[in-house]
């Protein structure tokens, strides 16, 4: 009987067109905690009071006092690791053509990956609430909260907070991609939060294989996922591509 990395490995190096879906679990071995879960940040605040759009247009200086600036201060050491690169490696072996990512982190970028769909933005950019300007977060003073454009009005990051719409585009380009693709990838993604969690739905009623890579269970395991590598990211990514990359070019 083959292992789960080997059936995965089997799937991928047959397919032609595969989409990955990643979400917070992927960058957590880069630094970054995830929401939900062990260590998450809900388990020291609640979402809707400091990650609603309604509690950041009531009270912004408290959204960035208590979310934003650490977010800053985390995301600016952060750096890809090899879940990210990982998915790089299967683009070069011919096989990754997509990734959708709920992450707003611009690690999957960085690593090297060609199309990366954001679904909830990017925090790279903070965006004028007057005068529409944007900023990138680099150069965002911190020594006044909330920050301010040139113009004086308040900045604030370019993802979306709950309680706002996707972007159009990354809605239905990700719909398109989910659709057309032989095999989605679902990385450390709890898939619990909607629209994004349809994706492998839509995948999967398309005809698709779904692989997940997550160390727990989801809603997706067994139902919609036809294999779970239970594990971290970082750890079975590598020995995922070696096993694709043995298969295509054995040696
Ligand atoms: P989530 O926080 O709901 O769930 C994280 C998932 O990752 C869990 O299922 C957990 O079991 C799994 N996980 C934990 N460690 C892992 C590892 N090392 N390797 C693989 N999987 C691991 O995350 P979500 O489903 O992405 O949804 C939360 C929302 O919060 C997302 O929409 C995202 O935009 C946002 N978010 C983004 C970041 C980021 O940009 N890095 C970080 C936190 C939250
Ligand atoms: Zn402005």
């Amino acid at each position: 009987m083959s292992t789960p990395i080997e059936q995965a490995a089997d799937i991928l190096s047959k397919a032609k067109s595969v989409v990955a879906l990643t979400g917070a679990g992927i960058s957590v071995e880069s630094g970054i905690p995830p929401f939900r879960g062990k260590g998450g940040l809900w388990e020291k605040m609640d979402p809707m009071e400091v990650a609603h759009i309604d509690a950041f247009m009531e009270n912004p200086k408290r959204v960035w006092d208590l979310l934003i600036k650490d977010m800053k201060t985390v995301l600016d050491k952060a750096r890809p690791n090899a879940g990210h690169t990982g998915l790089v490696e299967l683009e070069e072996l011919g096989r990754m053509k997509t990734v959708i990512t709920q992450n707003v982190d611009g690690l999957h970028q960085v690593a090297g990956s060609s199309d990366v769909i954001e679904f909830h933005g990017n925090f790279a950019w903070q965006r004028c609430l007057d005068c529409g300007q944007s900023m990138p977060t680099g150069q965002v003073d911190l020594a006044q909260s909330p920050p301010q454009c040139s113009c004086g009005g308040i900045l604030r990051p370019d993802c979306i907070f709950f309680g706002e719409m996707i972007p159009t585009e990354a809605l239905v380009r990700s719909q398109q991609v989910s659709a057309d693709c032989d095999v989605m990838l679902v990385v450390g993604t709890s898939a619990m939060v909607q629209p994004s969690a349809s994706m492998p739905f839509i995948a999967k009623d398309n005809g698709a294989d779904v692989i997940e890579i997550n160390p727990e269970p989801t809603p997706l395991t067994g139902r919609i996922s036809n294999l779970h590598l239970m594990g971290r990211a970082a750890g079975l990514m590598p020995k995922l591509v070696a096993a694709v990359r043995q298969r295509l070019h054995p040696s």
